[in-house]
Parts: C-alpha cells; structure tokens; sequence
C-alpha cells in the first residue's frame, strides 16, 4: 500500500506519551497530600524541571504553558515563588538531594536576564547537590538570546541547550508569528559554542502554514548549517478548542497529511543521509550522542522533557504547571499563576492534580515507553502472559503487518521504518483510557 493510502487509513487523533496516563486524566481523586508523600518516599536522585513561563511574544502555533510578558523584572517575583516552593518541600522533609540532570523550559528560560539566571543557579545549589556528571540543558528562543544570558548559562553549569528554529522561510515565519532569520541563528550558536554549551539541539516543526517541499528543504539545511548533536521535528498538533491562537493559523490553511507526511519522510531521508539516526517519536540524533548509545543498549527513557537517558532519576518538578513523577504517580502544580501563588502563600506546596497508577497502569506505560524509546517489544519482558492478555491488540497488530508497519514475530514485534509514521497508532492498541469521548487529541499523523 502506498504512504498516502496508509496515511488515510491510520490517520487518527491520540496522544503523544510524554506520559501514561496522559495530563488529560490527572485530577484531585488522589489527594495533594498522598501525592506528595510519594514523592518524600521516592528517595533517588533527582532529575529537575524549572518551568520559565515568560515568553517575549505568542507564536501562533505554541502548544505549550506560556504567558507573554514585556516586563523582566517580573521573573524576580517569580523565583520569589520557586524559592517558596523548594523551602515547602525542605520543611516537608525533601531532603537535599543530589541532581543529575536539570532542565529549564518553558515558555523561554532566556526570558530571564543574567542575574536572574545567576539567582536561580544559586536556588538550585542551595537545596540541591549538583552531580559531577550533571546534564543541565536549557530550552532557548535564540531571538531574545544576548551573549551576556549564554555566559550566565554557562556559569551556572548548562552544557546542553535546545533552540526553537521550527522554520526558516520567512513566509511561513509570517504566518506563524515569529519573525527569526537565519542570522540570528548562527548568533546564539556562536554565543553558545564561544562559552563553551557545544551539546546543540534544534527544534523544527512540520505542518505549519506554506510549508512544503522546497521551503523545508531550505529550513533542514539551515538547521544543518547550525551543526546539532541532536534534531527534533515536531508534529504540529493544531488543538484550537485547547490553544485560542491556533484559530488564526486556518485562515493561512495549513498542510494537509498527505503534505505532512511528505515532510516527514523528506527530512528523514536527508538526516539520514547526513548521517543521524532515527530515535523515537519526532527525534534524531549523531550516532556519537548518548541517546543513540542508551537506545542500542536499551537504556532510553522517555519523560515530560522528551527522550533521556537518566531513567534511573526521579523526576522533580517545580514552577507553575510543572509535571513530576514518582515511580507509580504524577503530580501538577496550578496551571495559573494566581492559584499557584495562593498556594505558597497560605504555605502550601502548590500540588493542583495528579493520578496514582495502577498495576495495570504500570504495566501498559512500561510497553509504550518500550515501543516509544525502543521501537520493539519482547513479550518475555513483561510480567503476564503478553498474547493471552493483549490477543486483542495482538490481532489488530497483524493488520499493521499486513501494511508493512510492524515485524510481528513469536516472541514479541518490532516497528518497521514505515512504521515510524505511524508509532502513536500502534501505542494506542495498549492504551486502555482511549475510549473516553470526552477527551481530544492531535492528530497522530
Ligand atoms: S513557541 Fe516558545 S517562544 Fe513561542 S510562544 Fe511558545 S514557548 Fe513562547
């Protein structure tokens, strides 16, 4: 069958498992207190989030928990408020655990100016004991990067950094809201690599407005020019009835998922040919990068911030909206500034919602992050009997043979390259909270 048919007929909406459950069944039916007791209880080293949720200005199509923002002096405030939250957690009994892997996203943690950058550093090491391994990465809007930010990065131990190029042709840019030529590019680049950050990720996006062939063709060699260690391509999920902005971009009309998919496959065939690797879901990396290794010897993990090789970390989660995890619940704070500062105030760690996992639960995260980060499953990994247990999902599975898109064989099934497009759908057989009519989804393809 040929890639559009097959696109016509998997094309589906569903989730993208950052986590199992997704952030749509959190609630309060778990209360604040219990979820909290288990991450006291959790007593592994940490890898932590800082959410920074200023952005300079909206791109029209950002999915993520931002506010625009012109003042910068309004972040002292709100490290006011992490300071608040992390001293909750001390006096709760969080003790001062050592880190191994810190990320700042947002919004644009470069929101922040260098003091507030040198200020936030010195929270961190004030309640935390930095690893000497520590991977300390940082989401970056090149935009509204300044030399003097990069060099407080730097200072403050950041050897990793993500920058948000999504596309490079000036009409799509229009049409999205975000004006950036290419020299502004190779200017954060160039204050990165100069302070010494040369662990570079890009960020691009596929299916927005005017998008096709020629122009993306443009925007991956631009990308490339930027040398990364490491490339995203992001599926732009359009999700109006969740992010009003989104509404504007119709108006533009956007690819359709012939067009998309016709993207995808071009941009993996030229980073392939310039030599990354394939990772999971949207991810490519050098064959030198750590991610690739844990991939091969099946170390890759998959969390809130994407793809990661520090599994073995428990994952901390402070600022507004921010989502932690414990080994068996997740938990997330106000999504809006007024409560979660009410929170701190009244001296209450700012937890809103968050779900206790079951057995089950636990068990079909395990198999999708295992189809997400290692793109196979080997029924004998699992503690029940996978084919009797999952005969339904088993069956539906030898259609997705029957296509091309997964190697079924007697002790488990791999994805195969055209099946990468379509790696949600086959996740989905596992996911046992897709019938919800309630809940809406992106688009998988
Ligand atoms: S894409 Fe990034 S810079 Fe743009 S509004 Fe969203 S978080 Fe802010």
């Amino acid at each position: 069958m040929d890639i559009l048919s097959l696109v016509k007929k998997y094309e589906s909406r569903g989730p993208r498992y950052t986590s199992y459950p997704t952030a749509l069944y959190f609630s309060d039916a778990t209360s604040a207190q219990e979820l909290q007791a288990a991450a006291l209880a959790d007593a592994r080293d940490v890898s932590l989030y800082i959410h920074i949720p200023f952005c300079a200005s909206l791109c029209r199509f950002c999915g993520c928990s931002s506010s625009v923002c012109t003042d910068p002096r309004k972040a002292d405030e709100y490290i006011g408020l992490l300071k608040r939250e992390l001293e909750l957690w001390r006096d709760a009994g969080f003790g001062r655990r050592k880190v191994g892997q810190i990320h700042f996203g947002g919004g644009t943690p470069n929101f922040l100016l260098p003091e507030q950058i040198d200020r936030l550093n010195s929270l961190i090491e004030e309640f935390f004991q930095k690893d000497e391994d520590l991977e300390f990465s940082v989401e970056l809007d090149p935009r509204t990067l300044t030399r003097q930010k990069v060099e407080a990065f730097a200072r403050a131990g950041v050897n990793r950094a993500s920058l948000g190029v999504q596309d490079t042709s000036e009409k799509t840019q229009k049409a999205v809201g975000r004006i950036q030529p290419q020299e502004t590019n190779l200017a954060a680049v160039a204050y990165l690599r100069e302070s010494g950050i040369d662990r570079i990720n890009i960020d691009l996006m596929y299916g927005l407005p005017f998008q096709d062939r020629e122009s993306f063709s443009r925007t991956l060699d631009d990308a490339l020019a930027l040398s990364p260690s490491r490339l995203a391509l992001f599926n732009y999920a359009h999700v109006p009835w969740m992010k009003a902005a989104q509404k504007s971009l119709e108006k533009f009309g956007l690819p359709d998922a012939e067009t998309k998919v016709g993207l995808f496959t071009q941009a993996m065939e030229f980073l392939e040919g310039a030599g990354f690797e394939y990772l999971g879901l949207d991810h490519f990396a050098l064959p030198d990068d750590e991610l690739v290794r844990a991939r091969r010897d099946g170390s890759l993990h998959r969390n809130f911030q994407g793809y990661s090789t520090r599994g073995a970390l428990t994952s901390f989660a402070i600022g507004l909206t921010s989502i932690s995890q414990t080994q068996d619940t997740y938990r997330q704070n106000h999504k809006d500034m007024p409560s979660y500062a009410r929170s701190l105030g009244e001296g209450r760690i700012p937890t809103a919602r968050g779900i206790k996992l079951s057995k089950e639960d636990m068990l079909r995260r395990k198999i999708i992050m295992d189809l997400m980060c290692l793109l196979k499953i080997r029924y004998a990994d699992y503690p029940c009997d996978f084919k009797a247990k999952f005969s339904l999902a088993l069956e539906k599975l030898k259609g997705f043979q029957a296509d091309g898109l997964v190697s079924l064989s007697p002790d488990g099934f791999e994805i195969t390259k055209t099946g990468r497009i379509f790696l949600r759908d086959v996740a989905m057989l596992f996911d046992a909270y897709l019938s919800d009519p309630t809940k809406r989804y992106s688009k998988t393809v």
